[in-house]
């Protein structure tokens, strides 16, 4: 089998080499996840107390292995502290799922019909679960936990530059005694591996996280097979800070809504809109606490940012960095970094029809601009083919309800610039995606719904 080198992206050395899969590995793969779905038997039945036994076991083995947040740190650049914070997140969910496994069931049902009408909730079966690079183990846990917990297996393609972690947790989760074929994860290209899961008959339902274009080809290729298919895809949150929030917060929050991660995040809020009363004090406040962000070795405990994941990404950001400037916004600070480093970067007075206002860039760059009323803080916020995230600042209760209601997005916080809380669910409208993880909304994936009539005459 060949082989992909993964290069650490703060050094620009190799870090490590994982196998190139093919289309036949994924059907090894995936025979084997249809063999255990069919002889684990608490996997097909109506007890899931086998399931929760191995989401917990999966569960302890994040808990309990070190090297798995320096692992994705190296792998992925991000800073230590939030691998800790993202290893902790992902050990979570599976403990939540693990408490959703005898809690979600059929009903009974007072119909018409001369007899009982009853529905059992099923697994679907064998799941194919494909992952991107940001939040490699987090988004994992979010597709596999639910997966597993009602009753499924799951073959699982992470991104091809960040498989270290999964792929370690399924190694760890085989020793720990979760049977081969329960989880299992398969290395290599989207094209030749992620299209041949999607493809595989035994794969009965695909989870995908990723681009909004890739996620168009994930839908294309699970049509022929009528593949259930749930698309969490790309986003351009908004901020929206109105004249009358409280100064402070709504500038203290504002990095690490836009730069965590590196901006590589899906909710980042990238498209700052300030009311235009409030923009010429808060602009400089924006600039000077986007200045004050430590950008370094992600290994290093102080580190706040660390590099852009890839060579070939930090260029790709770069080129909407030339962008904003070519369309006339205002570079008031960043823009500039070596390697896959670079600081964080504001446009100020950018404009609707700017690239850096409409494409998600996936980078610490923000375009910031003013605007009038709510009304038009509205209209702006909602000029955008994505709907993923947001974030209000307000003092005014009745504003805050009137622009939530209003804004199209999926996600939204006030006065606050978080965007997932594992309890609820999350995903986007519009080219953001279709369906919601999370919470227990997440398990309708994962569940069939058989209807069942007995007639008692
Ligand atoms: P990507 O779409 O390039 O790749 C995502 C995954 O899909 C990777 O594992 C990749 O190998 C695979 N893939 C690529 N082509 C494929 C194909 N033809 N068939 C099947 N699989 C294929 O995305 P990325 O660059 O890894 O991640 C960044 C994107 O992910 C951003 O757009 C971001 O907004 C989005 N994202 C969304 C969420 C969310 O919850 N909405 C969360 C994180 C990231």
């Amino acid at each position: 089998m060949s082989a992909i080198d993964l290069i650490e992206p703060a050094t620009g050395e190799r870090l490590a080499s994982i196998p190139k899969a093919t289309a036949e590995d994924v059907d090894r793969a995936a025979r084997a996840a249809e063999r255990a779905f069919a002889s684990v038997p608490c996997l097909s039945i109506n007890t899931r107390d086998r399931a929760r036994q191995l989401v917990l076991v999966i569960a302890n083995q994040l808990r309990q292995a070190e090297e798995h947040p320096p692992a994705e740190t190296r792998n992925v650049g991000k800073p230590i502290r939030d691998s800790r914070d993202e290893v902790g997140l992902a050990a979570n969910v599976f403990e939540y799922y693990a408490g959703a496994t005898n809690k979600v069931g059929g009903q009974t049902i007072p119909g018409a019909a001369p007899g009982v009408l009853m529905t059992f909730r099923e697994p679907v079966g064998v799941c194919g679960i494909i992952v991107p690079w940001n939040f490699p183990i987090a988004i994992t846990a979010w597709k596999t936990a639910p997966a597993l917990a009602m009753g499924n297996t799951v073959v699982l393609k992470p991104a091809e530059q960040t498989p270290l972690t999964a792929l370690r947790l399924a190694e760890l989760a085989l020793e720990a005694g979760v049977p081969e074929g329960v989880f299992t994860v398969v290395t290599g290209s989207g094209s030749v591996v992620g299209e041949a899961l999607i493809r595989h008959p035994a794969v009965r339902k695909v989870s995908f996280t990723g681009s909004t274009e890739v996620g168009a080809r994930v839908m294309q290729v699970a049509a022929n097979d009528i593949k259930r298919v749930s698309l969490e895809l790309g986003g351009k949150s908004a901020n929206i800070i109105f004249a009358h929030s409280d100064f402070e917060r709504a500038v203290a929050s504002a990095p690490s809504s836009s730069l965590g991660n590196a901006g590589q995040d899906c909710c980042a809020r990238s498209r700052v809109l300030v009311e235009r009363s409030l923009y010429e004090r808060f602009a400089p406040a924006l600039v000077a606490a986007f200045e004050k962000v430590t950008v370094g070795n992600p290994l290093d405990d102080a580190t706040e940012m660390g590099p852009l994941v890839t060579a070939a990404h930090c260029a790709r950001v770069r080129s909407y960095i030339d962008a904003g400037k070519s369309e006339g916004a205002t570079l008031a600070t960043g823009g500039r970094g070596d390697g896959c480093f670079l600081y964080p970067t504001v446009f100020l007075d950018a404009k609707p029809e700017m690239r850096i206002m409409r494409e998600e860039i996936f980078g610490p760059v923000v375009a910031v601009m003013p605007f009038d009323d709510e009304a038009d803080a509205i209209r702006l916020a909602n000029d955008s083919e994505y709907g993923l995230s947001g974030s209000i600042w307000t003092r005014d209760i009745g504003c805050a309800l009137r622009v939530a209601r209003a804004m199209q997005t999926g996600n939204l916080s006030i006065n606050s610039g978080s965007s997932v809380h594992l309890e609820a669910p999350f995903g986007g409208v519009k080219r953001s995606g279709i369906g919601r993880e999370l919470g227990m909304t997440a398990l309708d994936h994962y569940t069939e719904w058989k209807t069942v009539y007995i007639d008692v005459r």
